[in-house]
C-alpha cells in the first residue's frame, strides 16, 4: 500500500492510474477507522477499482472546537486495517498541505435547504467546511467512483450537489450503515463513550427501528415527539433533533410516504459525545 503525504505525490499517483486505464475509487475519511469505513473500501474493491483512502480530520468542518480537539486518532491501527482490506493507497495530508497559505477557502455553493435543516441547523458552517475540503480533495483525486456512507445522509446529498454543480463525471456510490451487534451505528466517536454511556447509546438505533416498525399506525409528528421525550429521560442523553422527513426533499413528513422515502434522522448527545443515525423506509 502506497502512503502519500503531499498533493504533488498524489497527482503522480493519479497519473499512474490514468495510464493503467483501471477504474479509480476514492474513500475520504477522518480516520479512527472501523468496519463501517472498511465496508466502503470493500465496495470499491468489489467494483474492481484501484482504491485510494484519505485520512484527514478537517478543522474547517468542526463548529465545536472541543469536538475537533477530542476527535480520536489511531493512525497505526488505521494503516493496518487498510492494508488488510487491500486498499491500494492512502493519502494522509497535514493541515498545511491541505490549506497552504493563499489557498482560496472562500469557495461556497448554494446548498439551498440542505444548508438550513437537520445537521446544518445544528452545526452552523459545517457543510461549508465539508464542501471546501471535499472540493480540494476531489480536484486532486478526480476518481471515477466516490464511496460515501449513508450514515451521514445529508452529507451524501451535499457532496452530490457539489459534484453536480462542478459538472464532474464522478459517480457517487452510497453505502449502507454498518452497525454493532446491538444496533448502534459504528462511529469513530463511539470509543469516547464510557461503558455506561455505550449501553445507553444503544437506545438511539432502537428508537429508530421502533419508529420504523410503528410507522403508519401513528402520525409522524406524534411518534417523533414521543421518542424525543423517551430518549431525553435517559441519563446523560440530550436529543438535538429527531425528525421524520422526506428522504429526497428533507422536508418534514406530514403524512407517511406510501412508496417509501420516509427518513427518520437524529443527532443525540450522550454525555459530550455527539452521535448521529438514520433509517430510510
Ligand atoms: P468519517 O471518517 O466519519 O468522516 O467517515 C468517512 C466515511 O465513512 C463517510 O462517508 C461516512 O459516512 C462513512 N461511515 C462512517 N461510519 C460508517 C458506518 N457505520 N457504516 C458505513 N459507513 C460509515
Amino acid at each position: 500500500m502506497e502512503i502519500i503525504y503531499d498533493r504533488k505525490s498524489l497527482l503522480n499517483f493519479r497519473a499512474k492510474i490514468r495510464d493503467s486505464k483501471r477504474s479509480f475509487g476514492f474513500v475520504p475519511t477522518m480516520g479512527a477507522l472501523h468496519a463501517g469505513h472498511i465496508s466502503l473500501i470493500d465496495a470499491a474493491k468489489e467494483n474492481g477499482d484501484i482504491v485510494l483512502c484519505s485520512i484527514f480530520v478537517n478543522p474547517t468542518q468542526f463548529n465545536d472546537p472541543q469536538d475537533f480537539k477530542k476527535y480520536p486518532s489511531t493512525i497505526d491501527h488505521d494503516l493496518e486495517l487498510l492494508l488488510q482490506a487491500g486498499c491500494d493507497a492512502v493519502f494522509i495530508p497535514s493541515v498545511e498541505e491541505m490549506y497552504p497559505e493563499g489557498v482560496d477557502i472562500s469557495f461556497k455553493i448554494d446548498l439551498g435547504i440542505l444548508d438550513q435543516v437537520l445537521e446544518a441547523a445544528h452545526r452552523p458552517g459545517h457543510f461549508n467546511g465539508v464542501v471546501q475540503v471535499v472540493k480540494i480533495l476531489l480536484e486532486s483525486v478526480m476518481p471515477d467512483h466516490l464511496y460515501l456512507g449513508t450514515k451521514d445522509f445529508q452529507q451524501v446529498l451535499v457532496i452530490s450537489k457539489l459534484v453536480e454543480t462542478m459538472n464532474w463525471s464522478i459517480k457517487i456510490i452510497p453505502c449502507t450503515t454498518v452497525r454493532e451487534k446491538d444496533g448502534l451505528a459504528m462511529s469513530s466517536r463511539n470509543v469516547r463513550l464510557s461503558r455506561t454511556q455505550r449501553e445507553i447509546a444503544t437506545e438511539i438505533s432502537k428508537a429508530l427501528f421502533e419508529i420504523k416498525d410503528q410507522s403508519y399506525k401513528y402520525p409522524p409528528e406524534l411518534l417523533t415527539k414521543s421518542y424525543i421525550e423517551r430518549l431525553n429521560l435517559l441519563p446523560e442523553v440530550t436529543v438535538e433533533y429527531l425528525e421524520l422527513v422526506d428522504s429526497h426533499s428533507l422536508l418534514p413528513l406530514i403524512t407517511w410516504n406510501e412508496k417509501g422515502n420516509n427518513l427518520v434522522v437524529t443527532a443525540v448527545k450522550v454525555g459530550d459525545v455527539r452521535l448521529i443515525d438514520n433509517l430510510v423506509f
